[in-house]
Order: structure tokens, then sequence, then C-alpha cells
């Protein structure tokens, strides 16, 4: 059956979710499909922001420390994560960026399984996760590598040599999306740790880490937290594991008392040793406007519009690009799914900047790939409409070869 403009409108008008589109600034002429890279700027933001330097900085200057508990906003905010991850109270914290989270979690993850030197993850993993892991073994100096396999073969490259498996559960090309209670089950079936990357799952996917008995994982301010650019990240520890765990990273924050100024490390107890340094307080309290509206949204009704954006613009694109040349490779199944979908095409760098031209925002990510991010608190469905017939556009009269749309920039 045909979907018409006039059914995606009235999807949106039973949309559980509706609401949640005016709480956010978007520019008009616009189409944002790029929440899962940059979130966009929740209304309540700039005036948080505000407050912060003028009243909190302004007026209490270094007593804020206190006053205004900036000391505690690592916590704070982490303890609202983890009510968002599925993770128990005391368990996560924000700190530092992803990348160096994937640091600190994968070189307390080895320190846990010392007598072991694999870590396994997947081909097509985030680069910063792959390098990490290919410095922390140069680091460490005492052979270690990486293993790095295919989805389907993640289990199986599990054995008795592994310490860690480090993995991104929804993958940032394609969207698909890992199972994370069978996969964290075979992992420790076989004595390894496991560390998940919550990049693109965070504020988009139900998560239970709990009951998943996930490790470690780590995840990004900025994407579907809507922390804004270059937002603080979050690093979570099983309770189970907190008191054995050494922490790579051994600044004053991460001490037990570090107002003590005491010349000899003493991990904090609990997530407190997950800190290493003085926190990005500014950042942090834009994170914090974020993830209070991801609290808000049920995450029941979240996850139905979700699917349903991605599944009306894999079947959109079918049914009105089909002739173009598109390979849908977003999982059509489900339970595979995260809240993007992207296809391949030989011109994708191209047809992305003219559709960037044309309002509709998404991303490049090479070598072929066009990614459209669905996050359900700011898009309709009628817009998922639009922009598809954009794209169609694009397409037929094929403005992609214009040569400004060939000009590599610095970020794509
Ligand atoms: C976006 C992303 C990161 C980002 O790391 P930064 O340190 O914030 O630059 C890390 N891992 C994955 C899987 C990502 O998608």
């Amino acid at each position: 059956m045909t979907i018409t403009r006039e059914d995606c409108a009235a999807r949106d008008h039973c949309d559980r979710l509706a609401m949640f589109r005016d709480r956010f600034v978007l520019p008009p002429g616009v189409i944002y499909l790029d929440g899962n890279s940059l979130g966009p700027l929740p209304r309540a933001t700039p005036a948080r922001l505000l407050e912060v330097a003028e009243i909190e900085w302004g007026t209490a200057l270094i007593r804020a420390w206190n006053r205004h508990d900036w000391i505690g906003l690592p916590r704070r905010v982490g303890e609202k994560i983890a009510r968002l991850i599925g993770a128990p109270p005391g368990s996560t914290i924000v700190a530092d960026s992803t990348s160096v989270n994937v640091f600190k979690a994968l070189a307390a993850a080895l320190a846990l399984r010392p007598e072991r030197r694999v870590m396994v993850s997947e081909a097509g993993n985030f680069p910063t996760d792959l390098y990490v892991a290919q410095g922390l073994a140069a680091l460490l100096g005492r052979g270690h590598t990486l293993r790095r396999v295919e989805d389907d073969d993640i289990a199986a490259a599990i054995d008795a040599d592994v310490a860690a498996v480090l993995l991104t559960h929804v993958d940032y090309r394609s969207g698909r999306m890992l199972d994370m209670a069978a996969i964290t089950r075979a992992a420790h079936a076989a004595g390894a740790v496991v560390i998940w990357d919550l990049a693109h799952s965070a504020g988009a996917v139900p998560l239970d880490l709990a009951k998943c008995d996930v490790d470690f994982a780590i995840g990004c301010g900025y994407k579907y937290l809507n922390g804004g650019p270059g937002a603080p990240a979050f690093l979570h520890v099983a309770p189970r594991l907190l008191d054995a765990v050494a922490m790579p990273l051994t600044g004053w924050l991460g001490h037990a008392d570090p107002f003590a100024f005491d010349g000899d490390f003493r991990a904090a107890p609990g997530i407190a040793r997950g800190q290493v340094g003085t926190p990005a307080v500014l950042s942090l309290a834009a994170l914090e406007v974020g993830v209070d509206l991801a609290l808000e949204a049920p995450e029941d009704a979240v996850r139905a519009k979700s699917l349903a954006l991605t599944g009306l613009f894999a079947g959109l694109v079918a049914q009105e690009c089909g002739d173009f040349g598109f390979e849908c490779i977003t999982p059509a199944e489900e339970v595979r799914r995260g809240s993007q979908v992207s296809f391949r095409h030989p011109e994708g760098y191209a047809i992305m900047q003219a559709l960037i031209a044309r309002g509709v925002i998404g991303d490049f990510r090479a070598p072929d790939v066009l990614r459209f991010g669905c996050t359900p608190l700011t898009l309709r469905h009628a817009d998922v409409w639009d922009a598809v017939a954009i794209l169609r556009e694009v397409m037929q009269m094929h403005a992609y070869r214009a040569p400004e749309f060939r000009v590599r920039h610095a970020v794509t």
C-alpha cells in the first residue's frame, strides 16, 4: 500500500510524544536528521547556562562549588543517566570524553584479567574504540592483541584467551543493534569482561544494564542526550566490580579524600573513582537539562516512535526512490535496529551535501553511507515524508552533480 503524506500527518496527530518538539530550538526550514551526532538545543538550556555563568559563577565565585553543588554534578547527572540506561544507583558518573572513558574502562577491564592477552571487538566498530584499544596495547607492552571480528562471529571469538570484549551496541554506520544480553552472557561464560559503548543507544533505545549484567559501559553526552557540543561523557561500572576496579588515570578527584591533599593515591569508594580531574561545570549543567528532558519521555513511547520513524523512512525511500540505487543497510528486523536509517550509495557524499543545502540535515560516513538519525522527541512522521520527497527531487534533478557538493569539508 502506498504511504501518503496524509497518512504521516495522521500519525503525528496521535503521537504521544508530539509535545516534546516544542521543548527544543529547531530552526525553520530545517528537517533535522542528525540528532544522533549532535542533539538539538533544548529550549531550557540557554537560560540554565546563563544562570550558571551569571549567578553561580558570577556572584558565588569559588563558593559555588559548595553553594551550588558544582562538585556534586558528575555524580548527580550520572545518577540520572543511570535511570535512563537501567543501571543501579551509584554505578554511573559523568566525566571526560567517550574516548577517554573507553580507555579507562578497557584498561580497568584488562587489569581484572591479568593472565589473558586478547581484546575482542567488532571489525566495523567506531574508530576511536579501536584506536584506544591499539594504543592501550602498545602502552601496556605486554603483548595484548586486538581480535576484530564480524558481527555474527562475536560470540564464537570469545574464548579462554579473551580478557575484554569492547563493543558498540548500536553501530554508527548501519544502525544495527547487537543483542547485549546474549553477548554479555557468552562473554561471562568464557570468563571475559564486557564493555558496551552506548554512544548511539543512551536516550534512543531501551537499555537494562542491570538485567544484562553488564560490567562496564560508556556513552556520549552530545548525541541523543542533547547535552551540547563536546558535552562530557558517562562511565558505568557494575557495583559488584567497583571496589576491585583500578582506574588507570588516578587523578585527585578519583581520590578517596581529594581535599586531604595526601601525597599517596587511595581510590575513592564506589563510582567516584571514575573521575580524574575538575569537571566541566558549564557543559555538565547543559547536559543535565538534556538528560532531564530525556527522563520525562516514557521509554516505551520513545522506542515505539523510533521504530515507526525508521520503518517509515526505509519504506518511503523504497517507495519514492526505488530507482535511484540506494541500498538500505539498516536491519529491517526491529530487535536489531537502533534509531537511524542508513543507505549506501556511490554518490553518497554529494547527495548528502545537496540535501543539506535544501535543509535536510543528515550526515555522511565514509566510504559511501548516508545516515539519517530519527530522534523521536523532535522528528515528525510528516518530516520524514518531506525529507524523502526532497531526496527524490535531488535524485531526479541530478542536483548532487553540482561541483559545490563535491567539496569535502573537514567534518562530514
Ligand atoms: C560518537 C562516538 C564516540 C565519540 O567519542 P568522543 O570521545 O566523544 O569523540 C565514541 N564511540 C562511539 C561508538 C561513537 O559513536
